[in-house]
């Protein structure tokens, strides 16, 4: 099941977005993805917040994919995921801010409410 993504916490000074999109480098958002991401290199699991499609002399050139806990990777670098496989181990703080923006339910952890309000 694909998921609704948030904004970008990137923001670039327009006048370096128009002098870019002039040379035909810019870059769209994505609207929705799986939830989950997994680098190649990495370990652990992240949660997907915003993902953009970078465009390079008007062609697209690659994926990029911003997690909740503020890392990123690319597509081709890492594959997307509707779940995850039994024994992963996901990343904690993609894990609790998703808790505490109420992405999974309730806003709980261990018990306690949490509350996470993302920056935008
Ligand atoms: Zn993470």
């Amino acid at each position: 099941m694909k998921i609704e993504l948030q904004p970008s916490r990137h923001k670039r000074h327009e006048s370096v977005i128009q002098r870019d999109r002039e040379r035909g480098l810019f870059s769209m958002p994505l609207k929705s993805s799986l939830p989950f991401f997994r680098c190649n290199q990495g370990i652990l699991i992240h949660r997907i917040r915003a993902g953009r499609v970078h465009y390079m002399n008007f062609k697209p050139s690659h994926t990029s994919i911003e997690f909740w806990c503020g890392n990123s990777g690319f597509m081709g670098k890492g594959v997307m995921m509707e779940s995850a496989p039994d024994r992963a181990v996901f990343c904690a703080t993609c894990e609790g801010r998703a808790v505490g923006a109420g992405l999974c339910g309730n806003r709980e952890i261990n018990g306690r409410k949490v509350l996470y309000r993302p920056k935008l």
